[in-house]
């Protein structure tokens, strides 16, 4: 596609252009408006609505400077069936020269009641001469940036539109029985309407963006991420990988040697995954499970399934705390059988770290658990069969694909807490086969999750004391200072030395992200053995962290924390036989959405139900934005439309197996240049 042409002097709005991601014809086409203004008809002063936008048509029949209440410009207009006044707090030399008495005006804005009688505060407005033509479509408002106004927008906007409709450039890439079947327009149609909508489309079908043809750019825009996953998915599987055929010994004796059975959902999931590690070409799962549901078994079990084929295999977590958490418990469980579980992370000496890696590299160490050490340092594996990456989302992309790279050729599996509603799963995951971990294991007693306001802060000391003198265990988690890190730590060295000074009969641990790895652990196992009866703790024990004896856990300014992360937070707790709490501290007043979140996290355990709520408290844009850095967001789509994500998916494998060029033609228009980061 060509280039839009620019004008010369324009360093600048070329600039500004790329701000918006406007550089080709086809990039300006599919910008599409926020909203409409309806020039089309003139209002009556009489007839004007208050709080509603119109035109009118108007002569000016006075205007002053006043200073009351603070200097202002105020216009005095009239037509033949009223008057009114239009305000301006401020405003330009010029804009007072337009305004001089009787010239005629076209005034758009809003309408209110002021103490001057009907009113029009910082109006749109221009000259007009006399019977000037009205325009003959809703005026098109763009989203824009600082310094390029909408009539220059306007303007490239159209001149783009009349080169592609020359150039035979809008053409469909859906073919016309499927729109048909699917009912939605064509896409020059919706487009030309979208950009210049006749008078007589409802405003309203517009603005709600139910229009049939926002409908196709929607439909148009999800299937151009499907068909980018999907095209992904389906490459990486033309890739081979080793079939991982095991004679289920190992498995068979870990699984006897459990102090529990398997859930039913950890024997689907377990299967499920063990169906593709015997395939010819790599795994690309992941396994979605709510905080508790058993994922790391499941992943032992894998890891298990490559080692009896012969191979190797790596589980990597997101921080040391929980690395080191997977490794005890792995090597606690697979040790007895005669295994050598591998430990690599950064705070390794160095001597233990060359030897851990050489080990890995001559293959006498079967399994290997770490941090990001794993891809950072030069870990050479000599026969990798499966990568699995725990808490995927806290990983940033690079390193991802890094672990990926290790075993070019090995299976791999995704593991996550952080549940998001199916519809969303289908759309950002459209490049993964999901499994999902929808039960927790049995004796689970629910958390009980309490509200309560800062001012009685003296009564949860009191209990978190008596749970601790009765042999239980607590966390005491500090506010989350998004601004400073530093602050962060000073109220968490404070927090502890107020519980150190208040509980002296109780044994109180600090730990946060500042702390060397080391010491961290040491506070961690102490923790986990019961030396330490309180833990004072930043958000880092925010994942994975498993202590099951402790059941109590107090968090502090709640009203800070996001949805996900007071679900993970509290998760920590209600791992074992005993009743669990969950006590939210919060600071008064409320603002709507914290108390709305606070609302949500008291009433809902599941975490697939509090994600599906949170979606729909802050929409899938923030929604998203909170996890997947990196992902372009869809602009127009709603994720929340669950048939038009399927609808989608549908038509997207369909194309793929039909036509290639209709694949890249649409891939091209939609995405354009941003066709990595998607799949990334
Ligand atoms: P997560 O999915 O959050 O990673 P974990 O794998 O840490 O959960 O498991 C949470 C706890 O539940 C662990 O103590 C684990 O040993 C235990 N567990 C896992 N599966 C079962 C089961 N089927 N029955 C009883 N306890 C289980
Ligand atoms: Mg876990």
């Amino acid at each position: 596609m060509k280039p839009a042409a620019t004008p010369k002097s324009t360093n600048t709005l070329a600039a500004k252009l790329a701000r918006l991601g406007l550089r080709t014809d086809a990039d300006f086409i599919v910008h599409l408006p926020l909203r409409y203004e309806d020039e089309t008809r003139i209002t009556r002063i009489a007839d004007a609505r208050s709080g509603e936008a119109a035109q009118f048509e108007v002569e000016v029949v006075d205007c002053e400077i006043a200073f009351r209440p603070r200097r202002q410009l105020i216009a005095r207009v009239v037509d033949d069936s009223g008057a009114m006044s239009l305000r301006f707090l401020n405003f330009y030399p010029n804009q007072q020269k337009m305004l001089q008495i009787g010239a005629r005006l076209r005034v758009f804005g809003e309408v209110h009641e002021g103490y001057l009688g009907e009113e029009i505060i910082h109006p749109r407005f221009q000259t007009v001469g006399a019977a000037q033509a009205l325009p003959d479509c809703l005026t098109p408002i763009y989203p824009t940036t600082a310094g390029l106004g909408q009539a220059t927008l306007r303007r490239l906007i159209a001149r783009a539109l009349e080169r592609s409709e020359a150039a035979n450039a809008m053409h469909d890439t859906l073919p016309k029985a499927m729109l048909k079947s699917l009912r939605l327009p064509e896409f020059a149609a919706a487009i030309r309407l979208l950009h210049t909508p006749p008078p007589d489309v409802k405003l309203s079908d517009l603005e709600s963006r139910k229009h049939p043809a926002w409908r196709r750019v929607q439909f148009d825009e999800l299937l151009a991420q499907q068909l980018s996953l999907r095209r992904a998915y389906a490459a990486r599987r033309t890739r081979s990988a080793p079939q991982l055929m095991a004679s289920g010994q190992l498995t068979k004796a870990l699984l006897a040697s459990l102090p529990f059975e398997l859930t039913h959902a950890q024997v689907r999931t377990w299967r499920e995954i063990a169906a593709d590690l015997v395939q010819p070409h790599p795994m690309q799962r992941l396994l979605q499970g709510d905080v508790g549901s058993g994922k790391t078994i499941v992943a032992a079990l894998a890891m298990l399934q490559a080692v009896e084929a012969g191979y190797q295999a790596a589980l990597m977590a997101p921080t040391e705390i929980l690395a080191e958490q997977h490794y005890r418990k792995l090597s606690g469980w697979l040790e007895p059988l005669g295994m050598k579980v591998g430990w690599i992370t950064g705070s390794l000496k160095a001597k233990a770290k060359r030897e851990a890696i050489s080990s890995v590299g001559a293959g006498d160490t079967p399994l290997v658990i770490g941090t990001h050490a794993l891809i950072e340092e030069n870990v050479e594996f000599k026969k990798l069969g499966l990568t699995i990456v725990d808490e995927q989302h806290r990983f940033g992309v690079r390193q991802r694909l890094a672990l990926k790279d290790k075993g070019q050729y090995a299976h791999q599996l995704a593991m996550s807490a952080t549940p998001i509603p199916r519809t969303l799963a289908m759309s950002l995951y459209a490049d993964l086969d999901v499994s999902v971990l929808d039960e927790l294991p049995p004796g689970r007693t629910p958390v009980v999750t309490k509200l309560v306001a800062d001012s009685r802060r003296a009564d949860v000391l009191t209990r978190v004391r008596a749970a601790c003198i009765a042999g239980g265990q607590a966390y005491w988690v500090c506010p989350l200072i998004e601004e400073s890190e530093t602050l962060q730590l000073k109220t968490a060295e404070e927090t502890f030395a107020m519980l150190v000074e208040a509980m002296p009969d109780v044994k109180v641990g600090l730990v946060h992200g500042r702390l060397k790895a080391d010491a961290k652990a040491a506070v961690m196992a102490a923790f986990a053995a019961n030396e330490i009866q309180l833990l004072v703790a930043t958000t880092v024990i925010e994942v994975g962290v498993d202590v099951p004896n402790a059941s109590l856990m107090v968090i502090e300014h709640a009203e800070r924390f996001g949805l996900a992360q007071l679900h993970q937070l509290r998760g920590r707790v209600g791992r074992g036989a005993a009743h669990s709490a969950c006590i939210l501290l919060y600071a008064q007043p409320l603002g709507q959405l914290a108390r709305a979140r606070l609302k949500i996290i008291f009433e809902n355990n599941d975490g697939f139900e509090i994600a599906n709520q949170d979606l729909h408290l802050r929409g899938p844009g923030e929604f998203i934005g909170a996890r997947q850095s990196g992902m372009p967001l869809l602009r127009y789509a709603d994720l929340e439309d669950v048939d038009m994500v399927a609808n989608a998916r549908r038509v997207a494998d369909q194309m793929l197996n039909e036509s290639t060029t209709q694949v890249d033609m649409h891939l091209a228009r939609w995405l354009g240049g941003r066709e990595d980061l998607l799949k990334a």
